[in-house]
């Protein structure tokens, strides 16, 4: 029997959308198709992936308002549900940038035995499952599948069952162009049906926390296959000395609770040189409490609600542990209620230290603890102090030195004078250090080269070796 998932709608509380989730039977019947369609889908070249996935272009734009509606409807924010389903486009046009790029593989003769010439072949996973989070519902389910199809694979992508409104247009869009019927395929469901996509791919991509990735990670292994992971922050700032406070009190503010803070590479902590302490919080609370809840009207205003209303319980419990061993709440500070929906304003917190949660676990609200530090060495070190490796951002004057900040933090994407630039841009490598993830880069070419697996193609033009070559009295041996 299918299981029905009720899914609620941030801003009114309401259980008001269904969905049944694929079951595990489904998937493998799904996949085994896959699997026969995408010969012909390699066959067919590059060429021809590119002209059908600017079809979907043409069919997601001619679906924008249903996915914006959906979108916004299960996140509560309208300005990022637009941006998500835009950037489709682009993020087909640039995976197609990057897969004309690669040249033919090379034939070389080997340097040992020169009359042998190899060359080495790439070839696609048939199958990639993509399990995706709720925080970018849309961008974050695409962002794997278009490098995996474009180089010759399929993909089955499993949204996140907090915000899957998107899946039924999307599943339309993709309906529309007759090609890519068992290339893409979109399925509903909640970690049962992420856990049995596991047993059916052959490459599995996986964004979302660190428990999960975990187990997510166990299943790959015990199938034999690749996962890459992509997982939870704690991402710090740090403003030097040398500092430009108006700018850094800007941008850490927006890096800080973009999507209500619902980011990876939001910023979570916030470490200030002592002589600028003072200036940059009064700054940056100055600056929260400019900022406006798109509510009641979803078309004003900077943030949307908490989307997914257990991270409510998390931010509360985090806050109130602070709060209960010290810190200073300035601006902020409470889950709000406001039309059923629940609701956090910038929170900008002093008086912290690392044995609070809320400098430790990832928060995923818009909460800025802050703390001063007096030297170079010791914000490192502050910075550095987490299980997380995601990405951070130093603020200096100095680019030398803002440079040599960076290298010495232990994470994968370091934004200097702005915040979370991984977010903006797409172009520059990285890897998620420590438990934030582990795989190949997704950025950059590498984040298509994951979708191949290597094939030597060795060739003896010589003579055949034969058996006698291995005679034992041959050996070079006493
Ligand atoms: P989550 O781990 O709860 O769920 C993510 C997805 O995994 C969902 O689709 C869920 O249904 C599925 N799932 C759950 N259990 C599963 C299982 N046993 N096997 C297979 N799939 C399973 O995460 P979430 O709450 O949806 O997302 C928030 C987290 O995602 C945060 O930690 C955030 O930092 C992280 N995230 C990371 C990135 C990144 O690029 N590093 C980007 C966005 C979000």
């Amino acid at each position: 029997m299918s299981e029905r998932l009720s899914i609620r709608n941030p801003r009114n509380g309401e259980y008001d959308y269904e969905i049944v989730a694929t079951t595990a039977r489904e998937i493998a019947s799904i996949t085994s198709r896959m699997r026969v369609a995408q010969k012909l889908w390699r066959e067919k070249g590059l060429e021809y992936r590119v002209s059908v996935l600017e079809k979907l272009k043409t069919a997601v734009a001619g679906r924008r308002e249903e996915l914006v509606n959906a979108l916004s409807t299960d996140t509560g924010r309208l300005y990022i549900s637009v941006a998500e389903v835009d950037g489709i486009a682009s993020a087909i046009d640039r995976w197609t940038a990057v897969a004309r790029a690669q040249t033919a593989p090379e034939t070389k003769n080997s340097k040992a035995m020169p009359f042998i010439e190899f060359r080495s072949e790439k070839e696609p996973y048939p199958v990639a499952g993509a399990i995706s989070p709720w925080n970018f519902p849309m961008t974050l389910s695409m962002i794997d599948a278009l490098p995996a199809m474009l180089s010759g694979g399929t993909a089955i992508i499993k949204p996140s069952e907090v915000t899957p409104r998107f899946a039924g247009p999307m599943r339309r869009a993709v309906a529309e162009v007759e090609e890519l019927k068992d290339i893409l395929h979109i399925v509903d469901g909640d970690a049962s049906t992420g856990a049995a996509l596991i047993d059916h791919v052959d490459i599995v991509c996986f964004t979302g926390s660190v428990a999960t990735g975990r187990m997510v990670a166990e299943s790959a292994a015990r199938n034999f296959i690749p996962s890459i992971l992509e997982l939870g922050g704690k991402d710090p700032a740090i403003v030097l000395e040398d500092a430009d406070v108006e700018r850094a009190a800007t941008s850490l503010l927006r890096a800080s609770i973009v999507n209500t803070g619902h980011a990876c590479q939001s910023i979570e902590r916030i470490y200030v040189h002592q002589s600028h302490f003072d200036d940059f919080v009064e700054k940056i609370v100055a600056k929260a409490q400019n900022v406006k809840f798109n509510y009641p009207d979803i078309h004003s205003g900077h943030i949307g609600p908490i989307i997914f209303e257990k991270q409510a319980d998390i931010i509360k419990t985090q806050l109130a542990a602070a709060v209960s061993k010290g810190a200073t709440v300035h601006t902020g500070g409470e889950i709000e209620h406001h039309g059923g929906g629940l609701w956090c304003r910038p929170t900008v917190l002093t008086n912290v230290n690392h044995k609070m949660t809320i400098m430790q676990d990832e928060t995923f609200g818009p909460i800025m603890p802050i703390m001063a530090f007096e030297s170079d060495d010791e914000a490192i070190s502050l910075a550095n102090d987490t299980i997380f490796g995601l990405s951070g951002s130093v603020y200096s004057e100095n680019i030398e030195h803002a440079n040599e900040i960076a290298m010495k933090i232990d994470a994968g994407g370091i934004s200097i004078n702005e915040g979370s630039l991984t977010g903006f841009m797409h172009e520059a490598e990285k890897n998620s250090f420590k438990y934030s993830g582990m795989g190949e880069s997704r950025m950059g070419p590498a984040g298509y080269h994951r979708f191949f697996r290597k094939k030597a193609i060795m060739t003896n033009m010589g003579d055949a070796f034969p058996i006698e070559a291995f005679d034992e009295k041959n050996a070079n041996f006493p």
